[in-house]
């Protein structure tokens, strides 16, 4: 995996953007703030697709023969979590519960950022993370993220861990800052009416204060 620092940067920066858009479309800050922190939670570590390198998963990956299913099973590092088909199963059953539970409508950010988060860490895990072969010959760590349920990996496969990702991480928290610094200035003084004059809304103004004589 690429460092978890870069992971949780680049899902503030998924986050903020998706919470612009939000908040052009007519959401408040507050779930905007609630879209971008769930990105940024969610974009990296045990609630991202790495859930893969947590000790409940790989006790799991241990005791379950999942390996019989072939080319190192699903539950392998960078395996079904880390399938695209995975998170947007994930993100039509948040629709499902949002579009058939009303009263659970409120946690629409939480499900858009939960899904901004896992996008920004399959894009960045597309990018980093090369190969890792055993001594002996098998692959331990694939590289890349798998286009089927958990084989035909593809992906750039630059180095995780070294200067690149490292720079990366660097570069999307710059990102994710000044992002946050617009939306910040932005919710404090959103585009109010159009500075230009416009004659005619002057006078349905005006006409609209006079009452109407007899
Ligand atoms: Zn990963």
């Amino acid at each position: 995996m690429s460092g978890r620092g870069t992971h949780h940067a680049g899902g503030a920066v998924a986050g903020l953007t998706a919470g612009g858009g939000a908040l052009l479309a007519g959401a408040s800050v507050r779930e905007v703030v609630v879209l971008a922190v769930t990105a940024a939670i969610t974009g990296g570590g045990m609630l991202s697709p790495d859930v893969d390198q947590y000790r409940a998963w790989r006790t799991l990956d241990r005791w379950l023969p999942d390996e019989l299913l072939g080319v190192g099973g699903p539950l392998q590092h960078r395996g079904i979590s880390h399938w695209w088909g995975t998170m947007v199963g994930l993100a039509a059953l948040w629709a499902g519960l949002l579009v058939n539970v009303p009263t659970v409508h409120w946690l629409w950010p939480v499900a858009a950022g939960q899904v901004a988060g896992w996008a920004s860490h399959l894009a960045l895990d597309f990018v980093y993370g090369s190969q890792v072969r055993a001594r002996s010959g098998p692959i331990v760590v694939r590289g890349g993220v798998p286009l089927a349920p958990w084989w035909m990996h593809v992906g750039i496969r630059w180095r995780s861990g070294g200067l690149g990702s490292r720079f990366a991480g660097v570069v999307l928290t710059g990102v994710a800052v000044a992002e946050a610094a617009l939306l910040i200035r932005w919710a404090g003084a959103p585009p109010a009416a159009p500075a230009v004059h416009l004659p005619f809304v002057h006078a349905v103004t005006a006409s609209a204060g006079t009452t109407p004589g007899p």
